[in-house]
């Protein structure tokens, strides 16, 4: 049996901080606000795969209100999201990650970002996809106030 979970993750673009998504460190004039080190790619992963196995949410499991996740290294927190969910039955399949932002491009990072989630999840590169998109100059996104992730990700009971 397959279940299937979406994640969303939104962060305002915030100079002075390290742009890290999908655990890798991008060369940006900006990087993004956040409690942790506000990875949007990890974030909305850890999102649809605590959806995918019914185990609630990123903000549940990791409160920003929390001191321990302050600054925290995100792929930290998605390992620990993956253990919970190991720990309820499930294992990883697949996922898919939209990153939607106007700058920086994504592509020339996808492939690294991928590895290391897949690394993260002991899963194969090949079943991690990311991608990027811009959003046409629409919105928050548009105006470059911040950039947004979507991921969706399938566990099997094991
Ligand atoms: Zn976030």
């Amino acid at each position: 049996m397959t279940r299937t979970g979406i994640g969303y993750d939104s962060h305002r673009f915030a100079a002075g901080r390290r742009l890290v998504l999908g655990g890798v460190t991008i060369p940006h004039p900006e990087g993004l606000a956040g409690h942790s080190d506000a990875d949007v790619v990890a974030h909305a992963l850890t999102d649809a795969i605590l959806g995918a196995a019914g185990a609630g949410s990123i903000g549940g499991h990791f409160p920003d209100t929390d001191p321990r996740w302050k600054d925290a290294d995100s792929m930290v927190l998605l390992r620990d999201a993956y253990a919970t969910v190991r720990a309820r039955g499930y294992a990883f399949v697949q996922c898919d990650i939209t990153v939607i932002t106007e700058a920086p491009k994504i592509g020339p990072h996808a492939a690294e970002m991928a590895a290391r989630i897949a690394a993260v999840l002991g899963a194969d590169a090949g079943d991690v996809n990311v991608k990027g998109k811009t959003n046409e100059g629409m919105g928050f996104i548009g105006r470059r106030e911040g950039m947004a992730a979507i991921a969706v990700a399938t566990l099997e009971r094991r």
